[in-house]
């Protein structure tokens, strides 16, 4: 029996706002258990409980404007080293510009890693707008809601928890837009610096949730499978 490679899932998510990553990110890392971690999850929370982070990001967020690549870098650096992210994670939001993917290629070459995955969601505009003016939240567990695709049971409340839905501060029509435009001007351009390092997953997020998450389950498990077939050859 040949010596068996530990499998790693050192994974991306890359898509404009609401091209649904952030939910196949959270599907993915529960199948695979390991973190799925959104920076801009982590960014609210900070601005929720006003640290002193959250203080500095808080009006860069609310115009959907990015934050500073260097803020960026330490809090994913910081995250990554956690005992959790050993066998892999999903990063969601992250990295959003060419400086970010270039500093995340040097966080994981510090500890002799690089991705394993980076999946591309690809969308029309228009599906973007009308799926984020719709998107609602749950403000205690931040469970992700959509008024046309993914409705709640009971009108307006969280299925998990008596509480009534919200609406981001940053999913209003106008502030979509803007999101639109830095997306296409900052994280575009990584698609290409990826296409020359890594093999990229494009996924058509136009699809239902779990067409698309079946999508990228299957990508995750040929690459298991033909790995270990590479082995048992050997
Ligand atoms: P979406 O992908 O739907 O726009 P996120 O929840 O990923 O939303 O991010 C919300 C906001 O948090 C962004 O508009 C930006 O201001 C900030 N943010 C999140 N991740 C990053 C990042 N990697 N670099 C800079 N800003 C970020």
């Amino acid at each position: 029996m040949p010596n068996r490679q530990k499998l790693t899932y050192h994974t991306i998510f890359l898509g404009a706002p609401g091209s649904g990553k952030g939910t196949a990110a959270s599907r993915l890392g529960a199948y695979l258990r390991i973190p799925h971690i959104s920076t801009g999850d982590m960014l609210r929370e900070s601005v929720a409980s006003s640290t002193d982070l959250g203080t500095r990001v808080k009006a860069v967020m609310e115009q959907g404007l990015l934050v500073n690549d260097e803020i960026m870098r330490e809090l994913v650096k910081d995250r990554l080293q956690r005992a959790d992210c050993r066998k892999g994670f999903i990063l969601d939001g992250f990295p959003r510009t060419i400086a970010q993917g270039k500093a995340l290629d040097e966080i994981l070459a510090e500890s002799h890693k690089r991705l394993d995955f980076v999946f591309v969601m690809e969308i029309e505009e228009n599906a973007l707008v009308r799926r984020l003016s719709n998107r609602r939240i749950c403000p205690q567990c931040g469970r992700v809601y959509n008024l046309i695709g993914l409705k709640p049971r009971q009108e307006g409340l969280c299925d998990d928890h008596p509480v009534a839905l919200i609406q981001r501060e940053d999913d209003r029509e106008e502030t979509i837009r803007k999101r639109m435009t830095v997306y296409r001007e900052n994280t575009l351009p990584l698609i290409e610096y990826y296409r020359n390092r890594y093999l990229i997953v494009t996924v058509n997020s136009d699809a239902t949730i779990d067409k698309t998450v079946e999508v990228v389950v299957n990508t995750v498990l040929e690459r298991d499978s033909t790995l270990r077939k590479k082995e048992e050859e050997v």
